[in-house]
């Protein structure tokens, strides 16, 4: 679905990052791969490349406006194009009521997971016209669409996430750029393990999703694939919850 598209994605160090990198490799894709942690993200990059892709690894803050635009002018230089990006990288914050929230959490949430793909799409869109179009695939949550109790900073920043991809998909679509969201159920990654070992909440996540369990990285994969491909063609400014059913009730 990408042969010899070069796609960039952030976070790509665990998670559903790794696993969009090595799922857009199987797929043809050359890859840039950007994360804080260096080790994990050579890692990744390393896996990218036993599957016999070319994988360019980047150390980069997701919530520094400096990091994504060296990020882009490395990939331009090495590879001349951007046909692909999935801002992924995010945190999950303090878990606190409102009234409770340390303010240096909200602003480092809002900082990373909001600000931070506002500045990656500020750059990306900017390479992606250059070369005729591409297409952005920005990781929001099912919490962009419905609330979550004691996360304020995740649950505004992911809505924010939403509005933010509507607002730049209307204003590039017709230049061939196609700006989208994905909406995760609770994925089995590392950000929610510390969720997990506690087995009552455990229970309480797998039972808000109707399918009865947690999702799973190569499910969000799939969909950010498809959508990085010239097979979403007419898709742009969407929100695609991939959830078990969590938002259907
Ligand atoms: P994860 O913790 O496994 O991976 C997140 C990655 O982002 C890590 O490699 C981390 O080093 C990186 N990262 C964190 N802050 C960064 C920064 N400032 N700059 C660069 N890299 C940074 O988490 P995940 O579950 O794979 O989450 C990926 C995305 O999916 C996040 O945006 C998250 O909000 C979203 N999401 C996850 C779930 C879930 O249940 N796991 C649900 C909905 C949405």
């Amino acid at each position: 679905m990408l042969k010899d598209k070069v796609a960039l994605v952030t976070g790509a160090a665990s998670g559903i990052g790794r696993c969009v990198a090595l799922t857009w490799a199987r797929e043809g894709a050359r890859v840039v791969l950007a994360d804080l942690n260096e080790e994990q993200g050579q890692e990744s990059a390393a896996l990218v490349r036993e599957l016999g892709a070319e994988a360019l690894y980047l150390r980069a803050d997701a919530g520094s406006p400096a990091d994504h635009e060296a990020l882009v002018a490395l990939t331009m230089r090495h590879f001349g194009r951007l046909d692909a990006a999935c801002n992924n990288a995010g945190i999950g914050g303090a878990s606190a009521p409102t009234a409770d929230y340390p303010l240096d959490a909200w602003e480092q949430v809002l900082r990373v997971n909001l600000s931070g793909v506002f500045y990656a799409c500020k750059y990306q869109i900017a390479a992606m016209l250059q070369g005729g179009g591409g297409s952005i695939i920005n990781m929001a949550s099912i919490l962009g669409a419905v609330g979550f109790a004691n996360s304020a900073a995740y649950t505004a920043a992911k809505h924010g996430v939403l509005g933010l991809t509507k607002a730049a998909a209307l204003e590039y679509s017709a230049r061939g750029v196609r700006i989208n969201a994905v909406g995760p159920g609770f994925i089995q990654t590392p950000m929610i393990s510390g969720l997990e070992q506690d087995p009552a909440t455990h229970a309480a996540l797998v039972a808000a999703h109707p399918m009865g369990r947690l999702g799973q990285p190569e499910e969000i994969a799939e969909l950010v694939a498809w959508l990085a491909s010239d097979r979403a063609s007419f898709v742009t400014g969407a929100y695609y919850p991939v959830d078990g059913g969590y938002l259907a009730r």
